[in-house]
């Protein structure tokens, strides 16, 4: 056994309780509230649902059209007020209680707050549904006062035709959680059923196999541990096939019916059509991918010569190619610093801000203390500092951590300060730009200056793996959902041996001739939670591929300067304008494979100096 309940225990009293850590260590919420006893003045301020009820049937409801757009504009500002002020409340109790999970007045916080958000927002459902029924809104939205409105409600508008009546809608909201229950049933099998087998090292010693420790164990040198862990994985996953192949079916089906039912063209497209992407954006980013597997067949075979094995397996696609020296380690205040160095392309000001954040305005909680939430992210309102989470060790996963999380706060910070607040927040499809932006500057960096050093080997491996995990693994995973939905769409029933056999096609066809495959690798669709957030993953390989063609123009002397404004322009816009639109402005055209295939060539570079480096 590695980890004793006892050892656990020594581990966990070797941390400090939170009040005794050092608060610069800490983040600084004071924007937010400054305890809460501010926080909880703020909340007696809220009106009780009675009271909202009352005023907004006294000035708004029934009477919008009448009131013609000076009213409708009253009414999307003092619910834009409202949900500015919940915020700030749900937020600042969401971040204290991350400090510590265990905390009880945070946690009490956090759930008052989401109640008194649910039945105060439930109070505004009349508005959107009233809106719509104004015959004259799409001239209104044209002239001012409403014109300040009109991204927000020409996306109401868009989305209307596909509103079914008062009614309909009224059901499948009251069948909305029991149709959302698959995830559910997914994740207590994944997080609470299974139980693993312990593997064993090459030293015959016992590892603990969890879902959580799995990516630990394949980063291992050791050969043997590695397919342990995987064999111990799999084949207790492949045990419940038939259960999740059922419950996976079932997703897509329900997925599928519901698009039918509002009027799509299909499960895919109804999942685009929130952020305003056309089906030939998916569709184009898989073939772009297709045509250029031979580069990741390329890295398999480097990959191979470089460690010496007979055929990678995918327990061989996690160790760092950079074997056989010591680990890398650096302080929060040493990061901050090459960090800040990296993004020099991205201006001075970009740099000074960011410098501020770091290491003035507290904007990271990096300390290390009892109870404190794993993982890292980035968060914070309209009215704070965007602050950043995560637990500093200093390895080079935290330094990228830091950049990639600073990246989300610097977006943040932009589109705060140069939009009105309900045009500032951002969808997920431009979102991950901006953090792995940062991610491939700091790379570079490194590269370029600091090379033949430890973390320049550590820095190249991991780069690579960000690559092929991000663009090439996120698309095999796109592929399958897609492929997999339209059987569905087309009135097909998948089984356990259709997904399987779909899945493992895919695997062989992404990892090429040098890679082995073991008929478990068929069944890893089991395991994938995103499957349950359906055609979500493809924003990671289309945002990293912006990123790259970003950085790739920031790279050029030639067009840094006309890249850095872009750049910057991306960050201010927020959510002013249709996610495809944001990217196109910054020079990204998504609707041609051009910033997919310069991507590969990055890839193709990075792969030629690791050819080079290892
Ligand atoms: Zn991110």
């Amino acid at each position: 056994m590695t980890m004793t309940s006892q050892t656990n225990n020594v581990e966990t009293m070797a941390l400090p309780k939170r009040a005794e850590v050092d608060s610069i260590k800490t983040w600084d919420l004071s924007k937010l509230f400054n305890d809460f006893d501010g926080w909880r003045r703020a909340l007696d301020a809220l009106p009780t649902e009675a009271i909202l009820n009352e005023t907004l049937t006294l000035k708004f409801k029934g009477q919008l059209e009448k009131g013609g757009p000076t009213l409708v504009f009253a009414a999307l500002t003092e619910r834009n007020t409202l949900t500015r002020t919940l915020e700030n409340l749900y937020v600042y109790a969401g971040l204290r209680n991350a400090e510590d999970v265990g905390d009880a007045q945070s946690s009490e916080a956090v759930a008052k707050i989401s109640q008194i958000n649910a039945t105060l927002m439930a109070q505004w459902s009349f508005l959107n549904p009233e809106l719509l029924s104004i015959q004259a809104l799409p001239q209104w939205i044209e002239a001012e006062p409403l014109r300040e409105y009109h991204y927000e409600l020409s996306e109401l508008l868009r989305a209307q035709k596909h509103v079914l009546s008062e009614r309909e809608e009224l059901i499948l909201t009251q069948l909305s959680t029991p149709l959302a229950q698959f995830s559910t049933i997914h994740s207590k099998w994944n997080n609470v059923d299974l139980k693993f087998p312990n593997a064993k090292d090459s030293s015959g010693k016992e590892h603990l196999v969890s879902n959580g420790r799995y990516g630990q164990l394949l980063e291992s040198t050791d050969r043997i541990l590695r397919r342990s862990a995987f064999e111990s994985l799999f084949k207790e996953i492949v045990k419940s096939r038939h259960l999740i192949a059922s419950n996976f079916f079932a997703r897509l089906m329900t997925g599928s019916t519901l698009a039918k039912i509002r009027g799509f063209n299909g499960f895919l497209e109804s999942q685009l059509f929130n952020d305003d992407i056309p089906v030939e954006i998916y569709s184009g980013l898989i073939s772009t991918v297709r045509k250029n597997l031979k580069s990741l067949h390329k890295s398999m075979s480097l990959r191979k010569k470089i460690l010496n094995l007979d055929q990678v397996y995918s327990y061989d696609r996690y160790v760092s190619l950079a074997t056989g020296h010591d680990h890398f380690s650096i302080s929060f205040s040493d990061a901050c610093d090459l960090i800040l160095k990296s993004l020099t392309p991205l201006g001075s000001e970009y740099v000074e801000i960011a410098r501020r954040g770091l290491t003035e305005q507290r904007w990271v909680d990096w300390a290390e203390n009892e109870g404190k939430r794993s993982g890292a992210f980035s968060w914070g309102t309209y009215d704070s500092n965007p602050v950043m989470l995560l637990t500093w060790t200093g390895g080079l996963r935290d330094l990228f951590t830091l950049a990639h999380e600073l990246g989300h706060s610097m977006h943040s910070w932009f589109a705060n300060q140069s939009q009105p607040y309900h045009l500032a927040g951002y969808t997920i499809f431009v979102a991950e730009v901006a953090s792995t932006l940062n991610e491939v500057l700091l790379s570079d960096y490194i590269l370029t200056h600091m090379p033949n050093t430890v973390l320049a080997r550590d820095c190249l491996s991991h780069w690579l793996q960000g690559f092929e995990g991000t663009v090439l693994r996120q698309t095999q995973f796109a592929t399958f959902e897609w492929e997999a939905s339209r059987q569905v769409d087309a009135g097909d029933a998948l089984t356990a041996d259709a997904f399987d056999d779909l899945y493992g096609r895919l695997v062989r066809e992404w990892y090429g001739p040098d890679s082995g495959f073991d008929p478990l690798n068929a069944s890893e669709w089991m395991r994938i939670p995103h499957f349950y957030s359906t055609f979500y993953v493809y924003k990671y390989a289309t945002s990293y591929c912006t990123s790259l063609a970003l950085f790739e123009e920031l790279k050029n002397p030639s067009s840094t300067n006309a890249a850095r404004e872009r750049v910057l322009g991306l960050l201010k816009a927020g959510g002013s304008k249709s996610p495809l639109n944001i990217l196109h402005d910054a020079g990204v055209d998504l609707r041609t494979p051009a910033p997919v295939e310069k991507a590969f060539l990055t890839y193709e570079r990075f792969l030629d100096t690791a050819e080079k480096t290892y």
